[in-house]
């Protein structure tokens, strides 16, 4: 068997005896040695924290796993390898997708046996079950901060500073669309547009249909904060609001845009133009935007008359159908409901909000995942010193006459390369921040914006945000899941 050393200590623990990498190193070659295995490479994280699993060697390991490279990995612990159950339960099955064995020495675990097989099993229970836990704790010290009339979690919108104070030229023309909505009765594109053709920007970016429907509806504008968008059995109530159940309304300790009257009146016109009267034409807003994840078709707005029910009523689904099973049935990708897709996508959403307020809560996961990649910069920037340095130094060797020109040029060739290699990664690096943020920021504002769309809005909205939603589902025949209760499936979304 071929195996894949994975080391890792933190800076506090290098001193510690044994936890050091070289004890760690020496007693795993050990043990391969004793059972006959072959040591294919070994990947070190030096000084870094398993609080995420954005380390550079262990995404190196990933990489080389998906290559097929060796067919088990080793790690001295559990806790070397990851602290978090849901990040190990993900990773071992990341292995198992790829014919990779995990094996840690001291917990004697090793899922290259059925033992270790049905220890996994237990150990997706376990991750669901933190992954609620902190959920439940996330939600409980939002919920407490709504209570003292404070904002539970992200930035202030646009019109107020990071203190949560009022920008007047802003709340100005947060004031302006208000009037353009509903004295001059514009649609969300119009006022974005005429507020383009102003030249008002929206701190530097450009308005959005979103953007002004999302300042419409922000609750925050009228001094409300409001938290919570589950229904009772804890699914997400998408656009149908009443559905909601423990939705907290907590008056704000901040300094209002819009007077409750103003906010409400304009909400209640906002509902009464929006497609839940059943006034307007429905829309198949996924059209263009969803594709297969099987075979990478794109999918069609298909409607289908459902059974009748016992009242005797008829009621029409709106589907979702892979375009070649449509056309030669050889993809056995199953139709899915268009609110299905809906729901899958605010669940996502949904499910990043969280995770986005755990870090505003314990000021951890994502302060130490910034860290990690504030420490890879640095890294690949000293790197990137040593490389350029070394390249300085074969160069005065060459003019010393300690090296010959073909050496030279060689020796030139391969630092270059690692040049090219680090400043490749840098980019890379530097993106990833800054990109992360911002889509983060951006799907707050969808989801927001998506409560008071209407089926037109909801088309627009989507064309705005994405590029591709790719739905990923296993079952070829998905029966029995009726009124709601959906199969298993998932999205896959690319952004613009
Ligand atoms: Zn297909």
């Amino acid at each position: 068997m071929r195996i894949a050393i994975y080391l890792r200590v933190s800076t506090e623990m290098q001193v510690e005896d044994g936890y050091s990498l070289r004890a760690q190193r020496a007693t795993l070659i050990e043990y391969c040695k004793a059972n006959e295995y072959s040591v294919s490479d070994i990947y070190m994280d030096e000084g870094i924290s398993a609080k995420d699993t954005n380390r550079p060697q262990l995404q190196r390991l990933l990489d080389d796993a998906t290559k097929g490279l060796f067919d088990a990995v080793l790690v001295h612990k559990f806790d070397r390898f990851t602290r978090s159950v849901k990040d190990l339960y993900e990773l071992l099955g990341y292995l198992k997708l790829h014919g990779v064995s995990f094996i840690s020495k001291q917990e004697k675990f090793d899922t290259s046996n059925a033992m270790g097989m049905a220890m996994l099993g237990m150990l997706g229970v376990f991750a669901q079950f933190e992954r609620e836990l902190i959920g439940e704790r996330v939600r409980f010290g939002m919920e407490q901060k709504v209570k003292e009339g404070k904002k539970p979690n992200g930035q202030f919108p646009y019109g107020y500073d990071k203190e949560g104070n009022i920008i007047p030229e802003e709340a100005e023309i947060i004031r302006l669309v208000r009037h353009m909505y509903m004295k001059e009765q514009m649609g969300f594109k119009t006022i974005a547009m005429r507020l383009i053709d102003k030249g008002i920007t929206r701190r530097g970016s450009t308005w959005r249909a979103s953007t002004v429907s999302f300042t419409l509806s922000n609750t925050f504008y009228a001094g409300i904060i409001q938290f919570g968008n589950r229904m009772e059995n804890g699914k997400y109530a998408g656009h149908r609001k009443e559905l909601r159940k423990g939705v907290i309304h907590e008056k704000g300790i901040y300094e209002a845009i819009f007077t409750e009257e103003e906010f409400f009146e304009h909400l209640r016109y906002m509902r009464s133009r929006s497609v839940s009267g059943y006034s307007r034409k429905r829309e198949y807003f996924f059209t263009g935007l969803l594709r297969c994840g099987r075979c990478g078709a794109s999918m069609f707005g298909k409607l289908t008359h459902s059974v009748p029910n016992k009242d005797g009523v008829v009621k029409k689904r709106m589907y979702y159908v892979c375009s070649t099973r449509r056309d030669n049935n050889t993809c056995k990708m199953p139709t899915i409901q268009q609110n299905h897709i809906e729901h899958l996508l605010m669940k996502y959403i949904s499910d990043i909000a969280i995770e986005k307020s755990l870090t505003a809560a314990e000021k951890k996961k994502s302060d130490n995942q910034n860290e990690a990649r504030e420490k890879l910069i640095q890294k690949l920037k000293r790197d990137l010193d040593s490389v350029r340095n070394r390249v300085k130094k074969w160069q005065f060797m060459f003019i010393e006459e300690l090296v010959t020109a073909d050496d030279l040029r060689s020796r030139l060739a391969v630092e270059y390369e690692t040049e090219a290699d680090i400043l490749k990664s840098l980019e890379e690096a530097q993106i990833r921040v800054k990109e992360s943020e911002e889509i983060k920021f951006k799907l707050s504002t969808f989801s927001q914006s998506w409560n008071e769309a209407d089926d037109f809005d909801k088309k627009e909205l989507l064309n705005e945000m994405f590029e591709e939603i790719r739905v990923i589902c296993h079952i070829d025949n998905p029966r029995g899941y009726r009124n709601g209760n959906f199969f298993p499936a998932e999205l896959e979304l690319t952004y613009r």
